[in-house]
């Protein structure tokens, strides 16, 4: 292959062609259909890099899926509204989600399985704690990672935002918390799971006015799931001995 194709190659971002792929082109192909060839390699290894980066910029912890969810353990939502959730046309039009129970009911595992299928149909979707969101929010004008990382969370289809109401919120967390929900309201999904009931926001938040704002816009176009039961860990506790 002549060092000029790999160059223009380069130039246009045609990274099959530019590693030396395709250099010669089988006698039975026509001009048109090795030409096809070429950019059909090349439009795979682009949708293969964005999923890869998409998939790196979700933080997604784990992998949970939908078929691993046991409904008979979890009774807040059925097989047929589980198969809802699984095809993410709710995304598309920014419904949220909010998923409140005791610890071990399985809402990080549900949130985990909605992000993982998010990300293999081509959203964009970013998996925080409520604690490490807060940190880049606060983080943000001083450090260039945060920056890049709010810049990713605004351009998300999916803001996944987990165990809020563990931690104790601090005033301007409150208050960054509600920026960050007024922001993302009605463009973006936001899929937040609590131990608390919406009953104990105002507490949480420390402001009345605050939490009843932000409620609003959260639960405005919104499926609120109320996981039940003593959590799975306790039922499945596995021992060393
Ligand atoms: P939570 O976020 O509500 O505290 P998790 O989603 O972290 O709970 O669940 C704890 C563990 O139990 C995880 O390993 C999860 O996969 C499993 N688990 C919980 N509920 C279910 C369920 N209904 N079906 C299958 N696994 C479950
Ligand atoms: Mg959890």
């Amino acid at each position: 292959m002549t060092s000029e194709l790999v160059s223009l190659a380069k130039r246009f971002h045609l990274s099959v062609l530019a590693q030396g792929k395709f250099s010669r082109s089988p006698d039975n192909l026509s001009g048109e259909q090795y030409l096809l060839e070429v950019l059909r390699a090349e439009a795979n290894e682009r949708e293969r890099r964005a999923i890869a980066e998409r998939k790196k910029q979700a933080r997604l912890p784990t992998y949970k899926s939908f078929s691993e969810f046991d409904t008979n353990f979890q009774k807040c939502i059925t097989r047929e509204q589980l198969v809802t959730l699984e095809s993410l046309e709710w995304l598309d039009q920014a419904f949220n989600l909010v998923l409140i129970g005791p610890p071990g009911t399985g809402k990080t595992h549900l949130a985990l399985a909605v992000g993982n299928k998010a990300v293999e149909l081509g959203y964009k979707v970013s998996f925080a704690t409520m604690e490490s969101i807060m940190h880049v929010l606060k983080t943000q004008e001083i450090s260039v990672k945060s920056a890049a990382r709010v810049r990713w969370i605004n351009k998300c289809d999916l803001v996944i935002i987990d165990e809020v109401g563990y931690l104790p919120i601090s005033k301007t967390e409150a208050n960054l918390f509600f920026s960050l929900v007024s922001q993302l309201y009605e463009a973006t999904s936001l899929l937040i799971t609590s131990n608390k009931g919406f009953s104990g926001w105002a507490e949480l938040l420390g402001d009345a006015v605050l939490a009843t704002a932000l409620l609003d816009r959260l639960t405005h176009r919104c499926q609120v799931l109320n996981f039940e039961g003593e959590g799975w860990r306790i039922a499945n506790r596995k021992q060393i001995f």
